[in-house]
């Protein structure tokens, strides 16, 4: 299963990530979380992206991309992914489709979690992370309205998106997403 969760900042793709790498048994591949552990151990890559972080803005495609192909060229990859948090912009999207045609992985489904602004902002406020100040918070909506909002378009146009409610609590979602993975005519 080759799964790539789609939806703005605090509608959950993590926790949904992480619960459905868990119950599909693929690697969940989180980004955000790929560049938090640069920043940690100091690398090259880390000092990049630090100011990016903590701006709200997003970090360069190239070092993302670079970043991206190195980990699902990692044997754990071979059954399948989820990846949390890329592609985040119409460059990354491209540059996925070409990575995994040359791999000969192709993409099974994107799925996009919906979730009204309202709530997004009252549980980004809430999960209190080093870069959810409330001038981070507003800056990564607005990105993600830019950025990465058009790839539903991208995906609709190729037919693999898939929209799930996500206005409900964890375990709801996770069933709605397995329910809708389920229909999907492979
Ligand atoms: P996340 O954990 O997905 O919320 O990502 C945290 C931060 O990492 C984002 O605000 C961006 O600065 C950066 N980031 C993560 N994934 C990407 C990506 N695919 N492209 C650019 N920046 C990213």
């Amino acid at each position: 299963m080759r799964l790539i969760l789609l939806g703005a900042p605090g509608v959950g793709k993590g926790t949904q990530a992480a619960k459905l790498a868990r119950r599909l048994q693929v690697p969940h591949i989180s980004t955000g979380e790929l560049l938090r552990e640069e920043i940690q151990n100091s690398t090259p890559i880390g000092l990049q992206v630090t100011e990016y972080m903590n701006a709200g803005e997003l970090a360069p495609d190239s070092i993302m991309i670079e970043l991206l192909e190195k980990r699902l060229r990692e044997p754990d990859c071979l059954n399948g992914f989820i990846l949390d948090g890329f592609p985040r912009t119409l460059s990354q999207a491209n540059y996925l489709k070409t990575l995994v045609e040359c791999l000969k992985t192709p993409l099974d489904a994107v799925i996009s979690i919906e979730v009204a602004s309202e709530v997004i902002v009252d549980r980004l406020t809430r999960r209190g992370r080093y870069d959810d100040t409330p001038t981070t918070i507003k800056h990564r909506l607005d990105i993600y309205h830019r950025e990465t909002e058009p790839l539903k378009e991208f995906y609709r146009q190729i037919g693999m998106l898939r929209g799930v409610d996500g206005d409900a609590d964890q375990e709801e979602v996770t069933g709605r997403i397995l329910r809708c993975i389920a229909a999907i005519d492979f």
